[in-house]
């Protein structure tokens, strides 16, 4: 007795299952707390209503009731899980178990009932479902990887968009197939595949770039990642293989490596070139120096008498030896230049004192052309950190190119001052001027514009591409100002000394 009252107390207190009891036709003959916690009623509202009152009226309907309580009748218990209802007409998922009672006999007394709620046990498995469902839309989706799983073995188990993609094969064609498929045949001779796969049961994963093959039979470079899937007694279910195709990548570094190594061949040929014209046109001043010396003693007459047409033609041959010495020089301080062989000896300079000295370098040529040189506005305090020796020759190769290519009766300035605080010279003319299409390619060596046999004018067209090496060297820059017939204004600008 003792033992059946604290039974029932604790079957009265249990809160999480609803257990009561049933008489042989299936009336209610008792209610726990939980009961009434899951389904609403209180004791004396249920107590002695039939038990179909939990059931939605469809089961009822379709006999549920009756057969629930001729299986438990017939085997001892039934269990089943389906939708339960409340007394406020809401519906819960529920485990039920009705286990049928007899007395000693062996006579039916009745049927006891436990219901547990799994309404959230419910909707948990269901939020999952759907995870996973929405999960492998999304995987099925993915066009750039191919994703897809392998058994145990190696076969194919599944396949999305990005593997078809890839790879070239439906799903239909592949699953089921070993993923030796996807390999060179070396690489399969060589046991790789094992290989990765061992490493993929043993570390968790494997990764790798290599080449994979397609269904066509073309290669692919690709990334690779095995990770190794295990159950939750870390039995191993399979593995998830992702696949990325990087041929375009590895195509792309390709390309930049093989760009590189142009632009390093290319600069290697142009030091190479810069190198040998600076070596060749050193070597020819000594014979170019040496036939003028000639014919300075042929003119002194010292080894006889020479006659005026003789005087004449050497005077001829000692102008052409000069013109060949200067375009020699250009040739070698250019090439220097571009060697990287010209010092610099970096000091303050007076911008003033250095416009004044080639000035009077020029005026002679001036004077000869019938060209008037003016000295422009150049203060004498603007400072320069440069090389005196490389200012002055950019200068004079202003001024020489402005009086070379004005006509008689122009006009050529030179004078300094200050652009934001930056020193300058500038040099101007009242020449043809040069047309805005050939303002920039006239700085480039070798360029000389309306050059002809008859042009009259000497030069290499390599004096402008030596002055801005030079200028842009001492961290300066030359830029050039010009309307076609309005003359030209040459500025070279450079740091300013503090
Ligand atoms: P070069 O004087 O030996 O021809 P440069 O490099 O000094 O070579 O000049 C290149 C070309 O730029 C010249 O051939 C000429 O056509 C043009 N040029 C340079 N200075 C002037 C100027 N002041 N007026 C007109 N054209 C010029």
């Amino acid at each position: 007795m003792e033992g059946s009252g604290l039974y029932r107390l604790l079957v009265d207190s249990v809160l999480d299952y609803a257990i009561f009891a049933l008489d042989p036709t299936g009336h209610i003959l008792s209610w726990n707390a939980g009961a009434q916690r899951l389904k609403g009623y209180r004791p004396e509202e249920i107590i002695g209503k039939h038990f179909t009152i939990f059931y939605p009226p469809e089961d009822v309907a379709r006999g549920k009731t009756t057969i629930e309580l001729e299986i438990a009748t017939r085997d001892g218990r039934v269990e089943d899980e389906g939708w339960r209802v409340r007394k406020d007409g809401s519906r819960f998922w529920a485990n039920v178990v009705i286990t049928a009672l007899r007395d000693s006999d062996g006579t039916l007394v009745g049927f006891a009932k436990v219901t547990r709620d799994l309404t959230e046990r419910r909707s948990a498995e269901e939020a999952l479902r759907l995870s996973e469902e929405r999960f492998r839309t999304l995987v099925q989706g993915v066009k750039d990887y191919a994703i897809f799983m392998l058994d145990p073995q190696g076969r194919v188990a599944s396949w999305n968009e990005g593997a078809k993609r890839i790879k070239g094969y439906e799903a239909g064609e592949i699953i089921g197939r070993h993923f030796s498929a996807f390999y060179p045949a070396a690489d399969v001779a060589a046991g790789k595949l094992k290989m990765e796969l061992d490493v993929a049961i043993r570390e968790g994963k494997y990764e790798e770039e290599g080449w994979r093959v397609r269904k066509d039979g073309s290669c692919f470079w690709a990334n690779v990642l095995i990770t190794a899937l295990r159950d939750s007694g870390g039995r191993l279910v399979g593995f998830a293989k992702v696949t990325r195709d990087l041929t375009e990548r590895k195509a792309a570094q390709e390309r930049e490596v093989a760009d590189a190594r142009r632009i390093a061949e290319i600069e290697t040929a142009s030091r190479t070139k810069s190198e040998f014209l600076a070596a060749m046109s050193h070597e020819l001043r000594t014979p170019i120096n040496a036939t003028l010396g000639y014919a300075d003693l042929l003119e002194m007459e010292i080894a006889g008498p020479v006659t005026e047409q003789q005087q004449e033609y050497l005077k001829r041959i000692r102008g052409s030896q000069q013109h060949l010495l200067r375009i020699v020089n250009d040739l070698l301080n250019y090439s220097r230049i571009e060697a990287g062989q010209v010092e610099y000896e970096i000091t303050p300079v007076s911008l003033h004192t250095a416009v004044e000295a080639v000035l009077a370098m020029v005026e002679p040529l001036a004077l000869a052309k019938g060209i008037v040189l003016k000295h422009g506005p150049c203060p004498e305090g603007i400072m320069a950190r440069a090389d005196l020796g490389k200012t002055e020759q950019i200068v004079l190769n202003l001024l020489s190119n402005a009086v070379k290519f004005t006509p008689a009766g122009g006009r050529v300035t030179a004078g300094c001052g200050t652009v934001d605080g930056t020193p300058c010279v500038t040099v101007s003319d009242t020449g043809p001027g040069i047309p805005p299409e050939h303002q920039h390619s006239i700085f480039q060596p070798f360029v000389q514009l309306g050059r002809s046999l008859t042009s009259g004018h000497e030069g290499t067209g390599l004096g402008l591409a030596i002055s801005r090496d030079l200028a842009r060297a001492m961290g300066g820059e030359i830029t050039l100002r010009s309307e076609p017939g309005e003359g030209a204004t040459f500025t070279v600008t450079l740091p300013p000394d503090r």
